[in-house]
């Protein structure tokens, strides 16, 4: 199953993404975390996408679609389907990746959209903190973790981002919808959107999921 995963931040889409992983064995493809391996690797791509974040610009379009393409061209675990996350967010992002997917022959069978609203989204990512050595993710009221500040997993030091909260927030969302809408409709043309609510908790949002997937086998 070929994925692209949409939703503003806070809509669940890193927790969806790694029940998806357990469930059906899909990869899921985070764009971040390409661009911070490609940095930690020291790869040419990677001093160049350093260069870009080192001065607070923004990577360009053109070298995120070049590591897809090395990412999805060199790792075989891709052979049985993907979840893309990150990318695209705009529709422009979205032409270009069809394009590229067309050509490695691995074209976007659905495209998920966890529809969360602003309300809800503030309540999960203001409690929202995050383990600084692993990246385990916490909610002081939902999941924190056993001793204040420290991680369950490594230990390490569990912290608040500083852009967790809500003035951040409703700009991000605000930037986000506003980017996300002409993508949405984007794939809506090609009949591959699934829109699903995600104010739900996550054990829910999966089951709908698997709903939709059962249905469409
Ligand atoms: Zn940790």
């Amino acid at each position: 199953m070929r994925l692209v995963l949409l939703g503003p931040p806070g809509a669940g889409k890193g927790t969806l993404a790694s029940f998806l992983n357990k469930e059906l064995g899909i990869p899921h493809v985070s764009t971040g975390d390409i661009l911070r391996e490609e940095m930690k690797n020291n790869t040419s791509l990677g001093q160049e996408v350093k260069q870009y974040v080192e001065s607070g610009g923004l990577v360009p379009d053109e070298v995120v679609i070049k590591l897809i393409e090395n990412k999805f061209s060199s790792d075989c675990a891709i052979d049985k389907g993907y979840m893309l996350d990150g990318f695209p967010r705009t529709e422009v992002q979205a032409k270009d990746l069809d394009a590229l997917l067309n050509d490695l022959q691995k074209p976007v069978d659905q495209v998920i959209y966890l529809d969360a609203s602003l309300p809800v989204v503030i309540k999960r990512l203001t409690g929202r903190r995050i383990c600084r050595n692993c990246g385990a993710i916490f909610h002081m009221k939902n999941n924190p973790p056993k001793e204040e500040g420290i991680c369950n997993e490594c230990g390490g030091e569990v912290y608040q981002r500083p852009d967790d909260n809500e003035e951040t927030i409703q700009t991000r969302m605000d930037v986000y919808l506003d980017n996300t809408k002409p993508v949405i409709e984007y794939y809506e043309d090609q009949g591959k959107l699934k829109k699903v609510d995600a104010d739900r908790d996550s054990q829910e949002v999966q089951e709908s999921l698997m709903k939709i997937f059962n249905g469409d086998r």
